[in-house]
């Protein structure tokens, strides 16, 4: 555990991490100071409360000297680390800690298990989370989704587990924190305007093998050849997740789950499990699920508990969730699905019958993708927002097209369109700038119409 107290600390970028950042560093008598490029007005209650603890504020410009001067700097994920300051507050020997290396030094006595992956983070997350809260002792669930691990490294005595969601961001903040269990789900082009290429962004991810040791285990999706690469990293056990069950010459496994009608198994200990919960339908949710599972199982998590976890796990909100089934139609909202391959994964997960709603602030993909995998399962697409005309243009052959304008029309429209046996799925393949605050506000609007209906 660092010794803090007395030492001056200063906390780059003030969103939810850094606040808990600074939270933790107070309680070890740290001398904090805080920085964001944020003036005051904007900060709002983050800056009044500071204020009241006593915690200097610095925004606008570094000031020249600020960081060499610090015993230590932390970092909040939203920052990237390649920022100049950094790199001369480096040759001046002061550390340089993301937000989860800090708290991981609280926490070392604690099992972590780590997820990362470009989609499917916080389902795995809150599903593991899920897993181990119903049969690993008192478990911490959080970190990039929902509660910043710092608060967790507040009460390191009140955790048997920690379940942690890694962003890439996060993953480069990172020095000494080990995780028992490293999960990477997938690899995608994202967040390309922060690295240099694709392959720098997978280096990223690979951190999260970094420490790894005796005891410790890898979780890693097979089908994904990316992942395969880097999953040659890791320098301990690993364990493959895959939808098809094919040979993976690539990597040696130490073992497997393998999807199976109606859920899936673990070859290496003859386990099966099923998979019937609708909060978790899809092959992206089977994934999840194994992946999820691996951890748990590995992790000390006793069988049934997993299973009843599986059964039980209610759902993160905005992705595929379930809204309610009215006269025969049952109404889903997916409003997380910002972009075309969000939609993809959404549409795969249904077998047909299905009234879209989409459209909003567009991100330049082409939607022809949506509407090939759409085809014989999309029955209208509603469109709501700025992009409406050009979904309606890639759709016009392929499914009727109602120009909606908002989603209210797109709902009290598809309440009349729609028939016993299907679905009404908002998976709007965009932004929600347009006509919300974000897409929560978006899918928050969709549940309260839909149970106006
Ligand atoms: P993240 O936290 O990584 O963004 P989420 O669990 O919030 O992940 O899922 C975001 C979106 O990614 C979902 O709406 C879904 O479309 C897609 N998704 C979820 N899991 C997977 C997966 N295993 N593989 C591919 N896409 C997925």
């Amino acid at each position: 555990e660092p010794s803090l107290s007395g030492q001056k600390v200063l906390v780059f970028g003030l969103a939810k991490s850094g606040v808990a950042a600074i939270r933790l560093l107070l309680a070890h008598g740290a001398r904090v100071t805080a920085l964001d490029e944020r003036d005051e007005a904007a900060l709002g209650a983050v800056a009044v409360d500071l204020k009241a603890q006593g915690v200097p504020l610095v925004h606008g410009p570094v000031p020249p000297g600020l960081l060499e001067s610090q015993a230590l700097v932390v970092v909040s994920p939203g920052v990237p680390l390649s920022r100049p300051e950094f790199k001369a507050a480096r040759a001046a020997g002061v550390p340089i800690w993301g937000e989860v290396e800090l708290a991981s030094r609280f926490l070392s006595a604690v099992p972590l298990f780590g997820i990362t992956g470009t989609n499917g983070k916080s389902t795995t997350t809150a599903l593991t989370g899920e897993l181990f809260s119903r049969g690993g002792g008192r478990t911490f669930v959080g970190g990039n989704l929902g509660r910043p691990f710092s608060e967790a490294a507040l009460t390191p005595e009140a955790w048997d587990a920690l379940v942690v969601e890694l962003s890439s961001f996060q993953l480069e903040g990172i020095q000494q924190m080990r995780a028992r269990g490293a999960a990477i789900l997938n690899l995608t082009p994202d967040h390309i305007d922060r690295y240099e290429s694709h392959a720098a962004y997978g280096q990223a991810k690979t951190r999260i093998f970094l420490n790894q040791g005796v005891g410790d285990f890898a979780v890693v999706n097979v089908d994904d050849p990316d992942v395969v690469g880097l999953a040659r990293q890791a320098r301990v056990p690993r364990y493959g997740f895959s939808l098809t069950g094919n040979p993976v010459e690539a990597l040696e496994l130490a073992g497997r789950a393998v999807a199976q009608e109606g859920g899936f198994r673990l070859d290496f200990l003859k386990e099966t499990y099923s998979l019937t919960n609708r909060a978790l339908r899809g092959a992206h949710n089977a994934q999840n699920a194994m992946a999820a599972t691996l951890l748990a199982r590995l992790g000390g998590v006793p069988r049934e508990a997993v299973q009843a976890g599986l059964d039980g796990y209610p759902g993160l909100p905005h992705r595929l969730e379930s809204v309610r089934v009215l006269d025969g139609v049952e109404w889903v909202n997916d409003s997380k699905a910002t972009n075309v391959d969000s939609v993809l994964v959404a549409l795969r997960a249904f077998a047909g019958n299905l009234l879209l709603i989409a459209g909003g602030k567009g991100k330049g993909a082409p939607y022809q993708p949506m509407v090939d995998e759409g085809r014989g399962k999309v029955k209208a697409v509603l469109t709501i927002g700025q992009d409406a005309e050009l979904l309606a243009a890639a759709y016009r052959e392929a499914a009727p097209v109602h120009a909606c304008g908002t989603l209210e029309v797109a709902v009290r429209r598809a309440r009349e369109l729609a028939k016993g046996g299907d679905t009404v799925l908002l998976s709007p393949a965009c932004a929600s700038y347009d006509q919300f605050k974000n897409f929560e506000d978006r899918g928050e609007t969709f549940k309260r119409l839909v149970k106006a209906l």
